[in-house]
């Protein structure tokens, strides 16, 4: 029954999409004849069709077009008429072969997972006092995020064997905020290969009672070049480029944090509370060209959560969440397309 009604909605769409001008193809009946899921957002012109992981990109109004992330095409200018979008035959073509040739493509891969362990040397980060098992003790974030990273460290090392797993700092040293992220950004890779950011740190709060893990990613409202000049010579273009990779690497962001939150609730939710994904700017990762996320493991400034996080057994329960999280987003990653390198088409 359902079936049949979508069968004559697709036939009513098809008959409309050829008439109103020469040389344009209405975007809605293509992606119902190319079986391809289509995302239009009239209020800021943004348009995509995704399949089977393949995407293409492209506003109104403007004459540039990206394919997988990867690569541009100079487009005629979609255009809105009675509320429906057209695009040239010629682009429409471009995007048929996109999808037709997939399946020879060949996949994106994360090549490189970076972890940064928060402060360290003569920046201890939260610092709280603590009685525990009858001993006065001093905890500190620097200590934490280390130990932390370096577990996660080995056994990421363990399972990507040919990925490069890069500590920031693998012992109690000073790192500036820019040290951190030149290392990031000197990573060698291949074309295809695109680098994970992940920064851990530990959470403090005048409320004592205040507790819990959550994991930030970038605001999509901060604006990286992510495209050279170099790439591409026009201004008003890279612009243009630059602000639809960076809505892939929000989205990319927003997708490792979610997988990461998910693994630490399923290690520790049952003891400390989830405290969500939350977005904002932070130095560590906006000068990244990467998808980044940062977690909060939790407060050093409660007790019991302090006691928790110092002691290994639990500290190993993090690290598998984070781990499982990071290797759940890796497998769809690989699965999927990737957003590295941009060469024109
Ligand atoms: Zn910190």
């Amino acid at each position: 029954m359902f079936r049949k009604a979508l069968l004559i909605l697709t036939v009513f769409f098809l008959a409309i999409s050829v008439l109103p001008a020469e040389n344009t193809v209405n975007v809605t009946a293509f992606a119902d004849e190319l079986d391809v899921q289509l995302y239009w957002d009239p209020l800021t012109g943004s348009c995509m069709f995704e399949k089977n992981g393949h995407s293409v990109s492209f506003r109104t109004g403007e004459e540039i077009a990206l394919f997988d992330y990867a690569t541009f095409a100079m487009i005629e200018a979609p255009t809105v008429k009675k509320g429906s979008l057209f695009i040239s035959s010629d682009f429409a073509d471009k995007i048929q072969g996109l999808f037709d040739a997939q399946s020879n493509e060949s996949l994106f891969k994360v090549g490189a997972i970076l972890i940064d362990p928060g402060h360290g040397g003569k920046d201890p980060g939260a610092v709280a006092e603590h009685t525990i098992n009858g001993k006065k003790v001093t905890v500190c974030e620097k200590d934490i995020t280390l130990a932390a990273s370096k577990k996660l460290y080995s056994q990421l090392q363990k399972e990507y064997p040919d990925k490069k797993i890069v500590l920031t700092r693998s012992d109690d040293r000073y790192l500036s905020l820019e040290e951190r992220v030149s290392i990031a950004n000197s990573l060698s890779l291949a074309p295809d290969e695109a680098v994970l950011y992940l920064s851990i740190h530990v959470n403090s709060a005048f409320d004592k009672k205040a507790a819990g893990f959550e994991v930030w990613y970038l605001s999509p409202g901060y604006r990286r070049t992510v495209i050279s000049e170099d790439e591409v010579d026009d201004a008003s273009l890279r612009n243009i480029l630059n602000s639809m990779m960076e809505e892939e690497y929000t989205t990319e962001s927003i997708l490792i944090a979610k997988y990461i939150q998910d693994g630490l609730n399923l290690e520790i939710g049952d003891k400390v509370p989830n405290r969500g994904i939350k977005q904002e700017e932070w130095f560590v990762v906006r000068n990244a060209n990467m998808p980044s996320v940062l977690v909060e493991l939790g407060f050093v400034s409660n007790p019991a959560e302090a006691a928790l996080m110092v002691d290994d057994a639990y500290l190993n329960k993090m690290v598998s969440g984070i781990y499982n999280g990071l290797v759940a987003f890796v497998t769809h990653f690989e699965q999927s397309r990737g957003f590295t390198g941009l060469q024109e088409r």
